[in-house]
């Protein structure tokens, strides 16, 4: 459509909108499923979403899975592309948005261990150079920063960095070996996540988790020579925390102090998504939020951003449902 469509298309962030099967206690329930896929790339609510707005009726993204989708065929449709452009030295950022219990986790890590695959697969064709792969995983808790390779659950701060930018100080960062390795770094993870999440109150609902993959290469015939042709990206796999956290009415103290924590980061990352989405021109409030700070690197400049939006496709859902297309939208 447009002259020179690979770089245009570099600059735009993918948005895919990814909606998961009734689950069994919805279907126990009776719930329906109230929307309609127009095609690939348009979808219609039937029911009390358009009666009460204004707003059209059509949504349309870049990509539209239903509940019988695999993560594989999400991840094909441009994730894909996005988080492996990192072994050409670009930064990315792929997040998973959506209210809790809309997939994100489920999305997320099936991503996560594709691109892992693809990446080691790309290594063994690639013996003319040496690379390094590093891992690292943190969560964000009412703008708390915690280590989640760590058993110190002690804050981290965020350091300014003159050459890097925003570091996390102190942040675990393990050497993978290989695949399996990774596989037991997530289940440190997720462990971690669960012991916090009896301990705070469903914690992973509320927090935003970045799970960080950095790869370093560079050819062998400078390996040891001291010449510096070091290639070094980072793609990051973010699964927030749950957006109704964004909309939700706020009740008093611990949780009202959370709640604005968590509606700030939402908040500051969509309005951030929404200046890039926009041409990345002006002042980009990055600042604002510890999850948009720490992003920083990978979002701006000529880093690649997918956003892929979950939703659950119950009628009862279906206020959540439309906050979620809303924030679709201003990223597109
Ligand atoms: P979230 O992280 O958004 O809270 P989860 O990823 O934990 O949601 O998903 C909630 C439940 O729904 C889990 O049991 C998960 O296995 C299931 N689920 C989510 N997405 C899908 C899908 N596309 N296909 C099948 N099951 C799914
Ligand atoms: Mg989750």
């Amino acid at each position: 459509k447009m002259q020179g469509g690979i770089s245009s298309r570099k600059e735009k962030i993918l948005v895919l909108v990814r909606f998961r099967p009734l689950s069994d206690e919805e279907i126990a329930r009776n719930e329906v499923s109230d929307w309609e896929c127009i095609n690939e790339t348009s979808i219609l609510f039937r029911n009390s979403l358009h009666e009460r707005s204004s707003s059209p009726t059509a949504y349309t993204y870049d990509r539209i899975f239903g509940g019988d989708c695999s993560t594989r065929q999400v991840y094909d449709a441009g994730a894909k592309e996005i988080a492996l452009s990192v072994v050409s030295g670009i930064n990315s950022s792929i997040f998973a948005y959506g209210q809790t219990s809309s997939g994100k986790t489920h999305t997320m890590l099936g991503i996560t261990e594709y691109t892992v695959s693809e990446i080691y697969d790309y290594i063994q064709r690639h013996e003319e150079r040496v690379f390094v792969l590093k891992f690292s995983a943190l969560e964000i808790y009412n703008e708390d920063v915690r280590d989640l390779l760590s058993t110190n659950s002690i804050p981290l701060r965020l350091l300014d960095d003159p050459e890097k930018g925003t570091v996390v100080e102190k942040l675990t960062e393990e050497i993978l070996r290989d695949q399996k390795h990774l596989k037991e770094l997530l289940s440190v993870c997720e462990a971690r996540r669960q012991m916090e999440e009896t301990s705070l109150n469903e914690t992973s609902s509320r927090s935003h988790q970045i799970l960080k993959l950095t790869i370093d290469s560079s050819a062998c015939e400078f390996v040891g020579k001291g010449k510096s042709a070091t290639l070094s990206a980072s793609v990051n796999f973010i699964d927030l925390a749950g957006s109704e956290r964004a909309s939700q009415a706020l009740s008093v103290g611990h949780r009202l102090k959370e709640g604005c924590h968590i509606n700030r980061s939402l908040l500051t990352l969509s309005t951030v998504i929404h200046k890039l989405s926009k041409g990345r021109r002006g002042h980009v409030n990055y600042r604002d939020s510890k999850l948009t700070r720490i992003l920083q690197p990978c979002l701006g400049g000529n880093a690649r951003t997918a956003i892929i939006c979950t939703l659950s496709p119950a009628l009862s859902n279906v206020e959540q449902s439309r906050n979620t297309l809303l924030f679709a939208n201003c990223a597109k």
